[in-house]
């Protein structure tokens, strides 16, 4: 189903709080969108950013809590801060990329569950645009964990 995978440096990410910490290592993986209605609903996002890898190739420093939300996959967050963190099935993780270090960026390859894709994406480009604004930035003292 899933075009080729291609191949990707080291990544590292985890969760806002910092409880929850991965290292990925160095190999292939396949990164797509999905719009399904789950992801939507377990990310509470418009579509989930998921970056598949072989479970094998992740080191978790913390331990994610798991919420099976069917018969074949299972989904996992962090239980301090609830930050969904990577959809589970037999085969591979998909990591939310989101959680990534900003150092990686990638790009997907592809979209999923298209049968939910919301109309308004395709909009993006038109839409107002602004900064974090520097006054909220310098006021707000912020809890989220220091990034790699
Ligand atoms: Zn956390
Ligand atoms: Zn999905």
């Amino acid at each position: 189903m899933h075009p080729t995978p291609r191949d990707y440096p080291e990544a590292r990410g985890g969760c806002q709080c910092g409880a929850v910490r991965f290292t990925i290592s160095a190999g292939p993986a396949d990164y797509g969108l999905c719009h399904c209605r789950m992801c939507q609903r377990a990310t509470g996002n418009a579509f989930a950013p998921l970056f598949g890898v072989a479970a094998d190739r992740i080191t978790w420093q913390g331990a994610p809590r798991e919420w099976a939300s069917s018969s074949v996959a299972a989904r996992g967050f962090c239980p301090t801060c609830g930050t969904p963190l990577y959809y589970r099935d037999a085969e591979e993780i998909e990591i939310m990329a989101g959680c990534f270090s900003p150092d990686f960026r990638p790009e997907p390859q592809f979209e999923a569950g298209i049968e939910s894709r919301l109309g308004w994406l395709d909009d993006m480009i038109h839409r107002f645009r602004f900064a974090t604004e520097p006054e909220l930035v310098a006021r707000v003292i912020s809890y989220q964990a220091k990034e790699d």
